[in-house]
């Protein structure tokens, strides 16, 4: 892939909020040689452009904000049009949040395939990995090296609740092994928001629920009337009815969320990145670093 590339005709999503559990409408636009992504709310003039500067909050997912326009959970649309090699585009949106559909970057990456991509005249603009590396951002570990192509390996550790690895060795193979893999979160994670009043739709079917806690009666009792799922006091399994895709899904959701945090280096990356425990927040940060230390070098 060696020319810029954007979608042949306008794509439109709608769907639930995660977090403001309500229906957001998002429109792709095709956009020509070196427009980059952006952002636009509803018809207004003002553009966001996709650009670390403007990362707002890393806790759970990724979100943007530039004055007054603010915009929650881009990394799984970003993650596919990363993926799909797409340089150009307008995203604009009704609502202040893109739709979660089952959890994963599915939706975004078929409906953008079947549209079709096409190719610009420009060519891409690259960032390439020169000399190896191991950079640390607070319990995240990143090993960075050359290489032809971008590969990516992710390994993941949750209170040994999971433990597991994820390789991707070719982008081309996106669609088929990563993206359908959905979001997780451990029961303590869910209290945790539910409190927060992050969990307005009141329901936990975009995301794989692992149990990780040993639950009192009180809040068992609780959880099964606040979101209808069975855990057990003792039982350190999914408890909302899940079946994995994937024995690794985890691990795989994990490399999305990161192919989505890297569109924000607005180039394309050659290179072989192993994340250990890689979360949104390191993640921006190691996306400064490459842009900081590896740019010009
Ligand atoms: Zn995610």
């Amino acid at each position: 892939m060696k020319h810029q590339r954007t979608i042949k005709k306008e794509i439109s999503f709608s769907g639930i909020g995660i977090h403001n559990g309500y229906e957001n409408i998002v429109k792709l636009f095709p956009k020509g040689d070196d427009y980059g992504i952006k952002f636009q709310k509803e018809e207004s003039k003002e553009l966001l452009e996709l650009h670390t500067k403007y990362v707002n909050n890393t806790n759970r997912s990724t979100s943007i904000k530039k004055n007054n326009f603010e915009i929650s959970t881009v990394e799984h649309i970003l993650s596919s049009i990363y993926a799909l090699g797409i340089d150009n585009v307008l995203i604009q949106i009704f609502g202040d949040e893109i739709p979660i559909y089952d959890g994963s970057s599915k939706i975004f990456t078929e409906k953008i395939l079947k549209n079709g991509i096409k190719k610009l005249k420009s060519l891409k603009n690259k960032l390439k990995i020169k000399r190896i590396e191991v950079v640390k951002f607070e319990k995240s570990t990143y090993y960075i090296m050359p290489d032809s192509e971008l590969k990516i390996e992710v390994i993941l550790n949750y209170n040994n609740i999971i433990s597991e690895t994820s390789y991707l060795r070719e982008i081309s193979k996106y669609k088929d092994e990563i993206s359908s893999a959905r979001t997780f979160c451990m029961l303590s994670d869910i209290i945790k928001m539910d409190k927060a009043n992050l969990i307005k739709g009141g329901n936990i079917d975009n995301a794989i629920v692992f149990n990780d806690i040993k639950l009192s009666e009180k809040d068992l009792n609780y959880l099964k009337k606040r979101f209808s799922i069975n855990p057990k006091i003792d039982n350190f399994k999914i408890v909302n009815n899940k079946k994995l895709r994937f024995k690794n899904e985890p691990a795989r959701h994990k490399l999305l969320d990161l192919i989505g945090d890297l569109s924000f280096l607005n180039k394309t990356l050659k290179g072989r990145i192993i994340a250990v425990k890689p979360s949104h927040k390191t993640n921006i940060k190691l996306v400064n670093h490459l842009l900081e230390k590896h740019e010009n070098s």
